[in-house]
């Protein structure tokens, strides 16, 4: 085993190498960035603490006029803004144009990017209209620009970025690239209806130095939750929803800045994500809160979608006054997806069937609650 990671790490340099050493010389066109993460914050200041001024989604392109401390300037809204560097990659000029001669001849595009947004439009102004990941291939419509048409699953059309592309041989593309794709298929066929025109916010609950509930064995909610989250955002997207998530990564984000957040958005819908933990470890099973009223009929329909598709105990609709719910002027609920201090549970909850299932779940619930 260990000599297998020791190979496999010298392979990592290699392709570290391969990957960033040509990219270094073309310098001269460094100054346009493409957002590499799901959501990225746009930050006042150069400073993880600072004010969040917006959010850029995968896919988003930027200027860069300065570079300090890992951060780079830009501007957003007309203000000064700051990103942090580090989920940014740089486009290269060249490299674009390249890519789309070879797309426009062979007919077919494969996605190259982790994961790749499909928008209505040739350009980071459009909305998104759905998500496709490394290693998906579409048959080509038409180019304009750097953007490329391509016919989707459903029998619509969309447009990808052409340089998260890569047109050469679709048989070039590593069978196990493929793999993780194969768990989004069914979920791509979205039905006629659809989230197309909703915004939801994702809140993945607690995160850095506020890991949540501790469950058996020392699990940390935050975590748990953090991959479900990655499911529930990708099935939303599929069904043509603006997923905005509170979090991207394992940091702490205040329950004030949630709040912010999902009202700053034209939000029709707030999820936040959570398992739960308690004393006794018999108690299990899965439920969904909501704090006003007029939110009960939106946490009925979603926990009516997931006592019907995970195999959990259904522990029903209950009323809470949570602070994110609470403060969101958006239609809120609050699910709590498993106990982690339940054996049963929590050897359910860790696997990708069951946070894809949850994902299924949320998706379908939302869409029968706005249709
Ligand atoms: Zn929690």
């Amino acid at each position: 085993m260990r000599k297998i990671r020791h190979f496999s790490i010298f392979i990592g340099f290699l392709l570290f190498l391969f990957l960033f050493i040509p990219s270094a010389s073309h310098a001269e066109s460094k100054d346009t960035y493409e957002v590499g993460t799901s959501i990225l914050n746009v930050r006042a200041e150069p400073a993880n603490n600072s004010s969040i001024i917006g959010l850029l989604s995968e896919g988003d392109q930027v200027v860069v006029f300065q570079e300090k401390y890992g951060w780079v300037q830009t501007y957003y809204g007309g203000e000064e803004a700051w990103i942090a560097k580090h989920h940014l990659v740089p486009v290269s000029i060249t490299e674009k144009s390249s890519h789309s001669v070879s797309q426009a001849a062979s007919g077919k595009i494969t996605v190259s990017a982790r994961s790749v947004n499909v928008r209505s439009g040739p350009g980071t102004d459009y909305s998104i209209i759905g998500s496709t990941y490394s290693g998906d291939t579409y048959n080509l419509v038409e180019s304009s620009g750097e953007w490329h048409k391509v016919s989707l699953a459903n029998g619509s059309t969309g447009w990808i970025a052409g340089w998260l592309t890569n047109s050469s041989d679709t048989e070039e593309v590593p069978s196990n690239t493929n793999s993780d794709n194969v768990v989004n298929v069914p979920t791509k066929q979205t039905t006629d209806k659809s989230l197309a025109g909703y915004n939801i916010v994702l809140d993945p609950g607690h995160g850095g130095k506020d890991p949540g509930a501790i469950g058996l064995g020392g699990i940390y909610e935050k975590d748990v939750i953090t991959s479900t989250t990655g499911k529930v955002a990708e099935q939303l997207r599929n069904a043509g929803a603006t997923v905005i998530v509170t979090r991207s990564g394992d940091y702490f984000v205040s329950l004030n800045e949630r709040v912010r957040i999902n009202n700053v958005y034209n939000t029709h819908a707030f999820v936040s994500l959570h398992y739960n933990a308690y004393p006794i470890i018999a108690v299990n099973g899965v439920s969904t809160y909501y704090s006003s009223e007029s939110d009960q009929n939106l946490a009925r329909d979603v926990q009516a979608s997931l006592a019907s598709t995970v195999n959990m105990y259904d522990r029903g609709v209950m009323q809470a006054d949570y602070r994110v719910l609470r403060y969101s002027n958006a239609p809120s609920i609050l699910m709590e997806l498993g106990f982690i201090t339940n054996p049963n549970d929590l050897s359910i909850v860790q696997t990708a069937d069951y946070q894809s299932k949850v994902a299924q779940a949320v998706t379908n619930g939302l869409i029968n609650y706005f249709h």
